[in-house]
């Protein structure tokens, strides 16, 4: 099985999970020549596509979705009402993949999903001002997770975006911090985590190499024998698990 980020950040998100050559998308936040890169990345094209999973409304997360919607017959599916998607409640097995939404708290209805395949399975959750506890339950015991690294404190505080933004994203509805990630890492650690993969990092207010530092400093505190791989999510990473 394999997780391979197209795109992560504040301005577009799309990722794939694929398993013997099928493969779904969750999020497109991108353009199609940028997916159809990604997946020839990967060695895989738009025809290996069985279905795509929606996590919310917000721009960075659908605005590549009308074109791929005319371009290619995918069914295009969420545990949100979007309007733009088949909703679908909570669970529900798709081009042999099982998928599992679980509720994020962010500023509009959003949920990250859990993909399974067999004994393996992956989790994605960006976009959440807090670890809820059904996200907290879908990622525990996940060999890999894709989890939202958003921002440094601090940088976030001396930035220079507006008092309401800077409230907005630090609020319960709004983005996890480095240090939230580093948190749930580490706890996610005891239950058998592999790989975590550091997502949707702002371009603004975080630094790959301050997020990857926050969670690697707390499990070699917190964890130390645990033995996760901490990367982020730069575009064209693959991990296989
Ligand atoms: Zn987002
Ligand atoms: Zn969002």
């Amino acid at each position: 099985m394999r997780l391979i980020v197209i795109a992560s950040g504040s301005s577009a998100n799309a990722a794939v999970v694929e398993n013997n050559g099928a493969a779904v998308l969750v999020d497109c936040g991108v353009t199609l020549r940028t997916l159809k890169c990604g997946l020839a990345n990967a060695g895989l094209s738009l025809s290996d596509l069985r279905a795509v999973f929606i996590t919310h409304r917000h721009s960075d997360h659908i605005k590549g979705l009308p074109v791929l919607a005319r371009a290619a017959d995918i069914p295009i599916y969420s545990a949100v009402d979007i309007g733009l998607c088949t909703h679908f409640e909570d669970r529900m097995t798709q081009g042999g993949f099982e998928v599992q939404a679980f509720e994020c708290s962010h500023d509009v209805p959003c949920v990250g999903y859990k993909i399974s395949c067999g004994e393996k399975s992956v989790c994605i959750a960006t976009d959440s001002g807090t670890v809820t506890q059904s996200m907290l339950q879908a990622l525990y015991g996940c060999e890999t997770v894709m989890i939202e690294s958003n921002h440094d404190i601090d940088m976030l505080k001396n930035g220079f975006y507006p008092a309401r933004l800077k409230a907005r994203i630090m609020s319960s509805r709004g983005h996890l911090s480095n240090s939230d990630c580093a948190k749930l890492v580490s706890y996610l650690a005891g239950g058998g985590l592999r790989n975590a993969v550091l997502a949707h990092l702002s371009e603004n207010n975080n630094t790959p190499l301050l997020a990857r530092a926050e969670t690697q400093g707390a499990l070699s505190r917190l964890a130390p024998d645990s033995g996760v791989n901490v990367r982020h999510a730069d575009a064209g990473l693959i991990i296989e698990f």
